[in-house]
């Protein structure tokens, strides 16, 4: 495998004193394997928006290395969204992840008028208000967002984002490889030249990827729940096996030609450097 293989990295912003204590050490960890960026998400999990640009600024101090937030738009107004992009545009961001967001657990009431529902005015909101400054990024669903009516209403939406501004877009954890050459087709087919970048989930238990799976509705193959079933309570064997079928995946990806890839790290180092150490990638 090649080391020039481009990769990129996502983190949440901590949510105990200890993970923001543990933070700058696993970063340091991280950035020696060369990521082209680190992205960090903005309220996913529960986790609080504000910190977002706390831990964008940790890894900008400790890094050196591009970071770039991710920014969601549900029940949000265009002057909370105008003045975010203002403060990361002061803070020297040039590249932004936009997302709807998830809709929130609890009763959810439409945003008003003037206000954003989906990913694609979002997009369009920032390249209006600051043309090519941002490299924008979006989600994509090689095994169809499960809100979604359909696969092809899925794959339309996935277009509007796309022609709205979006450079490139990094895709839902998947553990299928043709569920992701099949989506980069249709995106060829479509006339849809922007990056499709595999988004990559470690596997390290078997009770969190089956909560993983089944909350944004990838396919787990059978034989690999299976095993993982099997493995629960030798965690290193685990370790192993997910580290071999991840890497296996990736290496079938980048065979595929992808033009990068996105690991979801979950703010720990060992699962991603053993991946980049299995697939020869990165610096070491
Ligand atoms: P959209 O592209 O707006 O799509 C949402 C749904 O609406 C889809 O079912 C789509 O088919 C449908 N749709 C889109 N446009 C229209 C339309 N015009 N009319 C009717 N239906 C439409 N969540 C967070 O809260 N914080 C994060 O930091 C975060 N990071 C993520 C990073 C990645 C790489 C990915 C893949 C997901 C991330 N998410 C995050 C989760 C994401 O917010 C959810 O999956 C969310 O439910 C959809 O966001 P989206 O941007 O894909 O939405």
């Amino acid at each position: 495998m090649s080391t020039s293989q481009k990769f990129s990295l996502e983190l949440f912003p901590p949510r105990t004193p200890e993970g923001a204590a543990k933070l700058p050490a696993t970063l340091k960890q991280l950035a020696a394997t060369g990521p082209e960026f680190f992205s960090v998400t903005y309220g996913a999990l529960g986790s609080d928006q504000n910190g977002t640009y706390e831990t964008l600024m940790t890894v900008v101090r400790e890094t050196g290395v591009e970071a770039a937030p991710h920014l969601t738009c549900i029940g949000s107004t265009r002057m909370h969204i105008a003045a975010l992009l203002n403060q990361y545009r002061d803070a020297g961001v040039k590249r932004i992840v936009a997302l709807r967001g998830d809709l929130p657990a609890t009763a959810y009431s439409p945003a008003a008028p003037g206000e954003f529902h989906f990913a694609n005015e979002l997009v369009a909101f920032i390249r209006e208000s600051h043309g090519d400054h941002f490299r924008i990024e979006v989600a994509a669903y090689p095994e169809m967002h499960p809100q979604a009516d359909n696969i092809s209403a899925d794959f339309a939406h996935f277009k509007r984002k796309v022609e709205a501004g979006a450079d490139a877009a990094i895709t839902q954890l998947f553990y299928n490889a043709d569920a992701y050459f099949s989506f980069r087709e249709r995106c060829v087919k479509a006339g849809i030249s922007a990056a499709i970048v595999p988004g990559i989930m470690p596997i390290t238990g078997y009770q969190n990827i089956l909560r993983f799976t089944a909350n944004c509705g990838a396919d787990l193959p059978r034989w690999i729940r299976l095993r993982l079933e099997e493995l629960q309570d030798d965690k290193p064997a685990l370790l192993d096996f997910g580290t071999e079928v991840v890497a296996r995946l990736c290496e079938t990806l980048i065979k595929g030609g992808v033009p990068s890839l996105h690991f979801y790290t979950i703010n720990q180092a060992d699962p991603t450097l053993r991946l980049c150490s299995a697939l020869g990638i990165g610096r070491r």
